[in-house]
């Protein structure tokens, strides 16, 4: 399908790529130039007929179906968003947890995974399905996970007939739970792969396959990292479902985002541009914290990758970042591309002023140490017995510290469930979280991994024996 009449055209950052329609969109994953796609026209929401009380289903599909429409008939694009939500353990699919206060965490571990990642990959999975059905195609899905995207898309993309699914993992750098979610699910298309490296060199992997025009034609390569704008969209609604539930939509929600990829709080500045009555949007970094000293001084400065106990956020190089940043410079594809480079090059950049002036007015930000982490977990479980991991509590940590006096609600996403990082949480509060009962026999599994140094050709190599196999 290409560029349909109704339907949104959809842009690359570095301004070389083709325009395409929503369908080569989520097929392309990272543009041929290197750049991520974005919408050309952000739509304005449209909710009528839709309150408070409205289902997440009825809500998505409101959201989404400007970003799809042309590519997909709505009949089955309903279909498909209700089996989606269906599968989450909870039936208000993203539940509202009410601390007092103006104060609320928005539960976004109810799917299988027990990540948020879960969201929008279970929507991903089925619309990659569909259209490579339609199409008669088969793709390698190819995917770099600091922990939860890699089992949030085996979950997504298990046992389905057009696509083979690859996830690097960084060797030792995630939790025994993480791990043990990807490496025993047994499915004929799923290889896992440890990576001789951190996460931003998996991520750099990926991007280094997709530059190879002559990998992208043997594999059909495909993504469902955030680089894929789909899971962006799919991660808008949760904001505007939490707005129309706290407000009926009618004045401004404030958010604070454990961030990593910048995937899930970029999400929500594409709500606020859509419509969303929006406060702050809050960035909340671990001890890796690029992003914080980006706010701060005006300048992107590479730092190593240190371990944290929030390892989904353990990233230097947002790769989403790079979306905001073509916002940001009035969307000069060719200024963003120089820019990324300088950055790759020299390790560091001073943005222009105009550019940090246009961020620093719409998102604020702040970090959370490993100590303070655990102090907040802490904190959360003696003030209101409630268990929540450590991602979520850079989260909290940093929206007590930065929320202004506005009075708006603030409510911070709580991205993963305490259960995913046990260790951590006893080492808090003492108190070891369970698993849920269908995760129970997760420890007796048997594992299967393969390991891999950190370089292009193991990774092919690993690529071309699970299609050979
Ligand atoms: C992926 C992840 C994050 C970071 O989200 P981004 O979209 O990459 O910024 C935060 N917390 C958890 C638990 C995650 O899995």
């Amino acid at each position: 399908m290409g560029i349909e009449d109704v339907g949104i055209e959809y842009v690359s950052t570095r301004g070389i790529a083709p325009a395409l329609g929503f369908a080569d969109t989520l097929l392309t994953g990272l543009a041929t130039d290197g750049g991520l796609y974005c919408p050309a026209d952000v739509p304005e929401l449209n909710l009528d007929g839709l309150g408070p009380e409205s289902s997440y289903a009825d809500i998505a599909l409101a959201v989404m179906w400007p970003y799809v429409e042309g590519s997909i008939d709505k009949q089955t694009f309903t279909t498909m968003v209700e089996e989606t939500y269906s599968v989450f353990h909870h039936p208000d699919i993203v539940p509202l947890v009410d601390l007092g206060d103006g104060l609320h965490l928005l539960d976004l571990s109810q799917g299988p995974t027990l990540a948020f990642k879960d969201v929008a990959l279970q929507l991903v999975g089925r619309l990659l399905d569909y259209e490579l059905t339609s199409r008669g195609e088969r793709v390698t899905v190819l995917a770099a996970t600091s922990g939860d995207t890699g089992s949030a898309a085996i979950e997504a993309l298990k046992n389905r007939k057009n696509v083979n699914l690859v996830v690097l993992h960084p060797h030792g750098r995630v939790s025994d739970v993480q791990r043990r979610q990807m490496t025993t699910v047994v499915a004929p298309n799923i290889r896992n792969v440890a990576l001789d490296g951190n996460f931003d060199d998996c991520q750099d992997l990926v991007k280094a396959a997709f530059a190879d025009p002559s990998l992208r034609s043997e594999f059909g390569l495909a993504a469902v990292n955030s680089i894929n704008w789909a899971r962006v969209m799919a991660q808008i609604v949760y904001y505007v479902s939490s707005s129309l539930r706290l407000t009926g939509g009618t004045s401004p929600v404030s958010f604070a985002v454990p961030t990593g990829n910048f995937g899930n709080v970029l999400a929500g500045w594409y709500a606020k541009r859509m419509g969303n009555p929006t406060g702050q949007l809050i960035v909340a970094s671990n001890r890796n914290d690029i992003l914080t000293r980006f706010f701060a001084t005006g300048s992107l400065t590479a730092q190593n990758v240190a371990p944290s106990l929030s390892p989904s956020m353990d990233i230097q190089v947002s790769s989403n970042f790079e979306r905001l940043l073509w916002e940001a410079s009035g969307r000069q594809g060719e200024a963003v591309s120089k820019v990324l480079s300088d950055f790759r090059t020299e390790g560091e950049v001073a943005l222009e002023a105009d550019w940090v002036g246009f961020i620093r007015a719409e998102f604020a930000s702040g970090r959370a140490d490993d100590e303070e982490t655990l102090a907040e977990m802490e904190r959360t479980h003696s003030e209101y017995g409630l268990l929540i991991d450590p991602h979520t509590a850079v989260g909290l940590k940093v929206a007590r510290e930065q929320r202004d006096d506005s009075g708006n609600p603030m409510v911070v996403l709580s991205t993963a469930s305490p259960a995913k990082f046990p260790d951590a949480v006893k080492q808090a509060t003492g108190i070891h979280p369970e698993l849920p009962p269908f995760l129970a026999e997760l420890h007796s599994r048997i594992e299967r991994v393969e390991r891999s140094a950190a370089d292009l050709e193991s990774v092919v190599t690993q690529m071309r024996a699970l299609n050979q196999s």
